[in-house]
């Protein structure tokens, strides 16, 4: 069916994120299980919680607007899920590769902050506050894992460095 109306698309876009936070509930257990650094697992884990909690706000949502909570496959965060995959099934456990790790979660959390603030955007012209609402919540948590993420990072990264004995 054809997007014309502004409601059209965010009920799109609001399928779109409902496919990709179900890719993502599959794909942060083996990220957490393939993390070495503790506060990565920890990270990961955490973050898969909070990513259930996603999907439940983008059900209210889709209850709000009177839609079914349906999901379509969005392609981008197949991509950014298979990167993050193929890190770990061509590389051995390592602190590289949990910098590696680190840089396909942020890619993910960057995707998913332009998509919320996208939906948030939309439900504010139409009027629906609520679902605005919801959506500006999941855009702070992906904005603060993001956050996490870069902190862990300065501690991997350092870590990697004597691992690797990079010069
Ligand atoms: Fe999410
Ligand atoms: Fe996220």
């Amino acid at each position: 069916m054809p997007t014309t109306t502004l409601n059209d698309l965010l009920i799109d876009e609001l399928k779109d994120l409902y496919n990709a936070e179900n890719q993502l509930i599959k794909a942060l257990p083996k990220m957490a299980k393939a993390a070495v650094n503790a506060k990565l697992k920890a990270g990961f884990l955490k973050h898969l919680e909070e990513t259930k909690g996603h999907v439940q706000r983008l059900t209210q949502a889709f209850k709000l607007l009177g839609e079914p909570a349906k999901g379509k496959l969005c392609h981008a965060m197949k991509g950014l899920v298979e990167e993050g995959a193929e890190a770990i099934e061509e590389n051995d456990p390592s602190l590289v590769r949990d910098a590696q790790l680190i840089g396909a979660a942020q890619r993910v959390e960057h995707y998913e902050m332009a998509a919320y603030g996208t939906v948030r955007s939309i439900a504010e012209v139409l009027g629906h506050d609520e679902v605005a609402k919801l959506m500006q919540q999941t855009l702070d948590e992906e904005g603060a894992t993001d956050k996490k993420l870069t902190e862990i990072s300065t501690e991997v990264n350092a870590a990697a460095l004597e691992e690797a004995g990079d010069e």
